[in-house]
C-alpha cells in the first residue's frame, strides 16, 4: 500500500444499488479486489423498489412465446428519443440485456413472468422480466454472492471526492460510518449513485419544470446527485438529456399501493387549479407521460374529480390502469371507499362535496367554473365523443354525488440522463476522450433516453442499471489487466 491511501483495491464501486452491485459481483467473478461504498445503512437504492427489468430476445421471453427483437428495441429507443439517445449506448444495452437475465439467474434469480405495465397502452413491448421477490431479492442475491467472493461492502460510507493524478482516476475520498475521512486507492472507479431524484436544487437546475421543491421522491432518499457532482469536478460532461426524469402523478402523503392514489390517476376527469379540464386523461395509462403533464401544469398539480358511480366501478370492476405490480391493472380497489373517507377526514389532499359547488368551494375553485366544466364534460360523455381533448375511451360522466377531488402532484421515481459515457461505460471528459479509470453506470450514466422515460419498453431503467454494471466491470477488468501485463 502506498502512503497516499489508507486502503487500496483494484476496483471501487460508488453506490450499492442495482448498477453498483451488478458491477461488484462481475468484478468479483473476474478476480478483482473490490470495495463497494454505500452511503445508506442498507444496499439496494431505488433498485430495491423496482419490480423488473427489460431484456430483448431473452430465453425467458422465448420460452413463453414472447418475441421482442433487438431490432425493434433499438428502434424503439431511438425513435422515442427523436434520435437523441446515444446510438452506441443503446446498442450496447440492447445487445447485452438478455445476458443480464442469465447472469441474474446464475446468482439465483427465478423469473416468474415477462409482462407489460399497462395492457391498454398502445405499442408497449413485452420486456418486463419480473423476478421472484422482485428486484429487492435480486439485490439480496447479489450481496450474498459479492460477500462470498470477498467483495468488501462498506455501509453508511459516502464517497465525497474523486482522486485524480496525471489525468487518471486513482481513487476516492470517502467518509466512513464514524464520519472519518478515508482515502481509498483504486485502479478504476465505477460510479452508480442513482441520479438526483432526491435533490430539489438539481431538479430545478436540470429539469424544465421549476417545481423541484414540490416533487415527491418515492425512491431512495440517498440519491442526491453525489456521483454526478463528483464526476463533474473531474471533467465529466453532462449528456444532453441530463434533465430526463421518470415522474408520475402522486397523492402527497401516500404510497404507491394506496387505492386513493390509484383513483387519482385513472383516466377519468382531471381539472387544473382553476377548475378547468386540462388534458386528455388517457395519459394516465402511461404514468411517465402523466407525470410530465402534472409537473407542467400551473402550480404543478391537478384535481382528479370522481363521483360515487366511478368509486363503485373501481371497487366492483377494477381499475383501468394500475401501477406496476404495486396495484395491478384491473385490480378491484376495495379499500377505496374507506381509505378515501379517512383521507377526506384527515384533509389529506382529498376533498368531498355533496354538490359540485360544495366540492369547488372545498378545493378553492370558482364553483361556477367547475360546474360549467363538468357540465361540458358530461355532455361529451353522453355524446360518446370528446371533441375537446379527443379521449376515445373512459368517457364516464361525473353526475352522481357525493363528489370527490383528489389532488395529484408530481412524484418522482428516478432521474436519468446523467453524464456522457461511451459504450464501455467510460466517462467522457471535456476533450471528448474517456477519463482514464472512471466509469459510470445506471441512472448516473446518460445515453439511453431522450427527453422522457420510455415506459413503452418497461424495465429500461433497471435493465440498464444491471447491464451497465457488469459491462463496466468487464471493461475495467480488461483495462487493469492490460496495464498490469504491459
Ligand atoms: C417505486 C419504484 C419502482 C420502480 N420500478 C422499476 C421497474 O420495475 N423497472 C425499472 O426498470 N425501473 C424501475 N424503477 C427505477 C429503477 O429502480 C432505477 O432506475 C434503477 O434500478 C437505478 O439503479 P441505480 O443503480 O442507477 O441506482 P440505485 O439503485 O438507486 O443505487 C444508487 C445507490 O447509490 C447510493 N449513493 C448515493 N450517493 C452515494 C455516495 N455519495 N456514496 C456512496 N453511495 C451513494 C444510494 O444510496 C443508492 O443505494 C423504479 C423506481 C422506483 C422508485
Amino acid at each position: 500500500m502506498t502512503e497516499e491511501f489508507d486502503v487500496e483495491y483494484d476496483l471501487v464501486v460508488v453506490g450499492g444499488g442495482g448498477s453498483g452491485m451488478s458491477c461488484a459481483v462481475q468484478a468479483g467473478h473476474n478476480g478483482l479486489t473490490v470495495a463497494v461504498l454505500e452511503k445508506m445503512p442498507t444496499l439496494g437504492g431505488s433498485s430495491s423498489f423496482a419490480e423488473g427489468h427489460a431484456a430483448f430476445e431473452s430465453d425467458e421471453q422465448e420460452k413463453r412465446g414472447i418475441h421482442v427483437s433487438k431490432d425493434e428495441a433499438f428502434q424503439g429507443y431511438i425513435d422515442y428519443s427523436h434520435w437523441r439517445a446515444d446510438a452506441s449506448v443503446v446498442s450496447r444495452f440492447v445487445e447485452n440485456a438478455n445476458k443480464t437475465i442469465v447472469k441474474m439467474r446464475n446468482e439465483g434469480a427465478v423469473y416468474e413472468e415477462v409482462i407489460t405495465t399497462a395492457p391498454d397502452q398502445p405499442d408497449e413491448l413485452v420486456t418486463w422480466h419480473i423476478p421472484k421477490g422482485e428486484v429487492a431479492h435480486v439485490i439480496d442475491l447479489l450481496e450474498a454472492s459479492a460477500r462470498s467472493m470477498g467483495v468488501e461492502i462498506f455501509l453508511q460510507t459516502s464517497a465525497k471526492q474523486m482522486l485524480m493524478k496525471d489525468g487518471k482516476i486513482v481513487g476516492v475520498v470517502a467518509e466512513d460510518a464514524d464520519g472519518q475521512p478515508v482515502r481509498i486507492g483504486a485502479k478504476a472507479v465505477v460510479v452508480g449513485t442513482g441520479g438526483y431524484a432526491s435533490n430539489p436544487e438539481m431538479l430545478n437546475k436540470f429539469t424544465k419544470f421549476g417545481c423541484g421543491d414540490q416533487i415527491i421522491n418515492i425512491g431512495n432518499p440517498g440519491n442526491t446527485g453525489d456521483g454526478l457532482n463528483m464526476m463533474f469536478d473531474v471533467g465529466a460532461q453532462p449528456f444532453e438529456s441530463i434533465g430526463t426524469t421518470l415522474l408520475m402523478p402522486l397523492m402527497r402523503g401516500k404510497t404507491v399501493t394506496s387505492h386513493t392514489n390509484t383513483a387519482g390517476f385513472q383516466p377519468y376527469l382531471w381539472v387544473n387549479r382553476d377548475g378547468r379540464r386540462c388534458t386528455n386523461e388517457i395519459c394516465g395509462l402511461n404514468f411517465g407521460n402523466a407525470g410530465d403533464v402534472v409537473a407542467g401544469l400551473p402550480g404543478s398539480f391537478y384535481w382528479s374529480v370522481i363521483d360515487q358511480a366511478q368509486i363503485d366501478h373501481l371497487v366492483d370492476d377494477g381499475c383501468e390502469v394500475g401501477l406496476g405490480i404495486y396495484v395491478r391493472t384491473g385490480e378491484k380497489l376495495v379499500n377505496l371507499p374507506t381509505e378515501l373517507e379517512s383521507d377526506v377526514e384527515a384533509g389529506l389532499s382529498a376533498f368531498k362535496g355533496d354538490t359540485i359547488e360544495d366540492l369547488a368551494t372545498a378545493i378553492g375553485v370558482d364553483p361556477a367554473v367547475l360546474a360549467a366544466e363538468i357540465a361540458e364534460y358530461n355532455t361529451l360523455c353522453h355524446a360518446g365523443k370528446d371533441t375537446k381533448f379527443h379521449k376515445a375511451k373512459y368517457l364516464l360522466a361525473v353526475e352522481k354525488g357525493p363528489f370527490y377531488a383528489i389532488k395529484m402532484e408530481p412524484g418522482i421515481m428516478v432521474t436519468m440522463g446523467g453524464i456522457k459515457i461511451n459504450d464501455n461505460m467510460q466517462v467522457i471528459g471535456a476533450d471528448g476522450k474517456p477519463i482514464e479509470g472512471l466509469y459510470s453506470v445506471g441512472c448516473d450514466a446518460g445515453g439511453l433516453f431522450g427527453e422522457s422515460y420510455i415506459l413503452t419498453i418497461p424495465g429500461s431503467a433497471n435493465g440498464f442499471a444491471l447491464t451497465s454494471g457488469w459491462l463496466a466491470a468487464d471493461h475495467a477488468t480488461a483495462a487493469i489487466r492490460q496495464n498490469v501485463d504491459a
